[in-house]
């Protein structure tokens, strides 16, 4: 570097550290938080295995919201949900509902899921799952029509609250993820495979008042919210909602929020009990705390926000098939095959689905990358290396939880999250094998429109 740039270097230093402060302090924030635990007992989601409704809850469940305006009017409101997964229903009704009222357009709004499979039946969600009768039916209707109420308060109050913020943000690391796709001589299973890809990041992005004083935290993990098993009868958030309780027992007045992202292919391990449950949530909790202890990279305006729907394919599929599959001794098999015949039979069958690709910048500072389903850790790892110069934070599980979201290389080796997966998502089968490649152009066209240059990504090889 010559000295001019030096020179050039020192002076934005020196004024930065000048306005620094003044310049965080141009976002408003706002924070919310409604309840959303449904009525007891009720049917509970994630897993086949359970027979019964829910017995008892162990932990509240919460949407909370925040929301950030610059001084130019420009808005993001990010909501997480102790949820199994929202399906395009409920997003889209609330983000219709939110426009409308509130005049934050469906780009400048994230709804993410937490994935506890200690949560309720959401509406169509994993539909294949369950063979309700009318009552229970009319229940999860209920609560579906009522989530979709509260999640346009819960954004409401967000934006009622806001107030001149300083956003600053910054990275741990906690260790309990592990992949969790087990290669065995029958193929590969729902185990656990320490060789495989994760990512062990935890992004933290602390919300201030202006006298300091800490308002929210929202922060992420890319792990199944699975610690309790198919067994387990009562209501809660598993980690995600043991380690946002913790932190806001530490930090009274704060709100922390969960974000859940790219864990398609990740389960906490050792899991089983309530006790791994609060374990991992403790550690989850106490790295956040520690990241909001160190010096963190100041945030600041303006907000830059980008959504794209793309059609993503699934491999081709033939009625044939489901009139096959219709007729097999599974539970399930026959559900999906009954939703497909009927989509043939009205002359649509399912070759593809919406996905929406998001992209929430703030300043040069931050960008949180919003994608739709279960997105295995493939993904966060190679946004990781193509937006290589960028603060990111990759999430999935937001806006439609509508299946399973393998790359490349998982769609290639199959197994639960390629392909059985997709019959209790009564989805017609895998994706095609471009799913990876659709989906990364789409996210260099949101990120290029929120200003974030793809650098060239450095071999993989030379990565730590
Ligand atoms: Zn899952």
């Amino acid at each position: 570097m010559t000295t001019r740039a030096w020179t050039r270097r020192a002076l934005a230093l020196a004024l930065f550290m000048a306005c620094g402060p003044a310049l965080a302090a141009e976002f408003q924030a706002g924070v919310a938080r409604v309840k959303i635990t449904p009525p007891q007992p009720f049917w509970m989601s994630g897993y086949a295995a359970r027979t019964h409704p829910s017995e008892g809850v162990y932990q509240e469940l919460w949407a909370k919201a925040l929301a950030l305006r610059d001084s130019e009017g420009h808005q993001a409101v990010l909501v997480t949900t102790d949820l199994i997964g929202l399906p395009r229903a409920i997003s889209d009704e609330v983000a219709e509902r939110v426009r409308g009222r509130f005049k934050v357009e469906r780009q400048s709004l994230v709804l993410n899921s937490s994935h506890t499979h200690c949560g309720p039946a959401v509406r169509k969600n994993l539909a294949v799952l369950y063979d309700f009768n009318e009552e229970d039916r009319r229940r999860v209707d209920a609560y579906g029509a009522e989530l979709v109420d509260r999640l346009v308060e819960v954004v409401g109050r967000a934006l009622e609250d806001l107030a001149p913020a300083q956003l600053a943000a910054g990275h741990g690391s906690v260790g309990f993820a592990v992949n969790r796709r087990e290669f065995t001589p029958e193929g590969v299973k729902i185990g656990v495979n320490p060789k495989g890809p994760v990512d062990h990041d935890v992004p933290v992005l602390k919300v201030a008042g202006k006298d300091g004083s800490l308002r929210a935290v929202l922060f992420g993990y890319a792990c199944h919210n699975t610690t309790l098993g198919g067994d387990f009868y009562q209501i809660g958030g598993d980690y995600a909602g043991f380690a946002q309780a913790e932190l806001e027992r530490a930090h009274p007045g704060t709100t922390a929020l969960f974000l859940m992202l790219c864990g398609g292919d990740q389960n906490p391990n050792p899991r089983g009990t309530l006790e791994h449950a609060q374990r991992y949530g403790q550690a989850l909790a106490a790295e956040v705390g520690r990241v909001l202890g160190t010096a963190l990279l100041p945030v600041r305006p303006p907000v830059r926000t980008a959504v794209e729907v793309i059609p993503l394919e699934f491999a081709p599929h033939d009625r044939a098939t489901f009139e096959q599959e219709a007729t097999s001794p599974d539970k399930y098999r026959p559900r999906r095959a009954r939703l497909m015949l009927a989509a043939y039979d009205a002359g649509q069958p399912v070759r593809q689905t919406p996905y929406p690709v998001q992209a929430v910048r703030l300043g040069a500072d931050l960008t949180v990358l919003a994608l739709a389903g279960e997105v295995v850790v493939d993904y966060a790892l190679r946004a990781k290396r193509e937006l290589a110069g960028e603060n990111l934070i990759v999430a999935g599980y937001c806006h439609d939880v509508m299946g399973y979201i393998p790359s490349r290389r998982v769609r290639q080796e199959g197994g639960y999250e390629a392909v059985d997966s997709m019959i209790y998502y009564g989805q017609p089968g895998p994706f095609a094998d471009s799913v990876e490649e659709t989906i990364f152009a789409a996210v260099r066209r949101v990120a290029e429109r929120v200003g974030v240059v793809a650098a060239p990504a450095p071999p993989v090889a030379s990565r730590p």
